[in-house]
């Protein structure tokens, strides 16, 4: 008999371990994989981006689905708390470029190590287990059974399975099986995060090409879903980079017609590109035009960018008219493509939709239908875009349940 039972050692389940191990609870944390925090270890390519140096306000306005359900979990443990919780533990962190906080060692192992460890020192007795079913009686949770049939007793339950993106590392979707007999309902669940299927074959060409400070904005409908600055990078079937897996988050309704603009110069508008454009035309005044774009663009992306501008590659530069000129420049501003389709949600950095946030309590994370199970973690309808956000979510709620159960 536990005072509380965790499913699934990922960063929600060890901080909602650790959290309630420090307040005096008896804890078993049961995990499927031999070892924990399997999806932590490949991170941020492997140097997992651990959290975000944001302030609260800057975290909930990187969360896109169910953020004002965040605010108590954010409030109560934020990134700044991420920070201390690892230094704490000699894991000395580094902040880069828009706030992302990584280890110093460039080694997401060394976070998950640092966890399992807390989670152990802390108290926390952890089993190589499947959970099957969350048990009850008298419609509150006392324990979990196993997939062997073996019952633990509990007096609460925190479901931390995770969602369904990369099941290799173990998340298949338990937790929302478990919650939904347990009368909760699921938001309908997709790959969120996730790479861009283009109907245009001219990315294939340009195949891990990654562009740097560009502008890519998302439209549905006319209507602009999603503009930020930032990488991108081309693959076999489309786009990736972290702009694009951004965008990815609003391709909601398969039916539509979304369209993507990518902006190559955002630094430079339209006018000012036209003067640049005539200053390196100048230059290369006696060159074919696919010869005279080597100090605008990329090497790879210049054959692409000739022919979808439709203008001769072997014209010479002082046969270029203005208008057309004109019509390099507006190219430059807006290379278009459209959405053929997502990637699986095999291929998703994060699910999106999940356990439903108005079943959930936002200050304890308790269910609002079974006293005594929680939840923390991705298995919770919410998403956030690449940053470190996952990861503060799933601390951040894993704390919070921890401190509550
Ligand atoms: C390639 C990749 C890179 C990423 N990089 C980043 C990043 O740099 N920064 C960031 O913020 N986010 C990142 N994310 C997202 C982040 O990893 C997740 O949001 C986060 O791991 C979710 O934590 P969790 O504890 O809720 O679930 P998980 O990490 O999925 O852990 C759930 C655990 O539960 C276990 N489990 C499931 N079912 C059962 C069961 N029935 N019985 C027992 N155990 C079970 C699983 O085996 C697993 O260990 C990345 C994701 C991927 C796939």
């Amino acid at each position: 008999m536990y005072d509380c039972i965790i499913i699934g050692a990922g960063p929600a389940g060890m901080m909602a371990a650790t959290a309630a191990a420090d307040a005096g609870k008896s804890v078993l944390i049961i995990e499927k994989n031999k070892m924990a925090g399997r999806k932590l270890r490949i991170t941020g390519k492997g140097r997992c981006n651990v959290t975000n140096a944001a302030d609260v306000d800057t975290l909930m306005r990187s969360i896109n689905e169910n953020g004002r359900f965040l605010y108590s979990a954010l409030n109560r443990f934020d990134s700044s708390d991420t920070v201390t919780f690892f230094e704490n533990m000699g894991v000395a962190l580094k902040t880069e470029r828009g706030g992302r906080v990584f280890p110093q060692s460039d080694k997401a192992a060394d976070i998950a190590e640092a966890m399992y460890r807390r989670a152990l020192d802390g108290g926390c007795t952890f089993v190589n287990g499947e959970a099957a079913d969350v048990l009850t009686e008298n419609g509150s949770a006392c324990g979990v059974r196993l997939k062997s049939g073996k019952e633990i007793l509990s007096s609460s339950v925190i479901i931390a399975t995770g969602g369904l993106s990369y099941p290799l590392t173990g998340s298949t979707g338990d937790g929302y099986r478990m919650a939904k007999s347990l009368g909760h309902s699921i938001t309908p669940t997709r790959g969120a995060l996730v790479p861009i299927e283009t109907r245009e074959s001219w990315p294939e060409q340009l195949q891990g090409l990654s562009l740097k400070n560009v502008k890519l904005t998302l439209k549905c409908e006319g209507k602009t879903l999603f503009c930020d600055q930032g990488e991108m990078l081309f693959t076999h079937f489309g786009i990736s980079g972290p702009l694009c897996l951004s965008a990815s988050c609003h391709v909601k309704d398969p039916e539509k017609d979304y369209k993507i603009e990518i902006d190559l110069k955002p630094a430079l508008d339209e006018p000012t590109l036209d003067s640049r454009l005539l200053k390196d035309f100048t230059k290369y005044i006696n060159k074919d035009y696919i010869n005279a774009l080597d100090d605008l663009l990329p090497s790879k992306l210049i054959p692409v960018f000739v022919s979808l501008s439709g203008i001769d590659p072997r014209r010479k530069v002082n046969e270029i008219t203005k208008q057309e000129r004109r019509s390099i420049a507006l190219l430059l501003k807006n290379m278009q493509l459209s959405v053929k389709a997502l990637r699986p949600v095999d291929e998703a950095i994060i699910t999106a939709g999940g356990i439903n946030v108005k079943e959930i309590n936002p200050s304890t994370m308790e269910s609002k239908i079974v006293p005594g199970l929680f939840f923390a973690g991705e298995v919770i309808d919410v998403s956030a875009y690449t940053g470190g956000y996952n990861l503060q979510i799933a601390f951040s709620t894993g704390y919070l349940a921890g401190t509550c159960c």
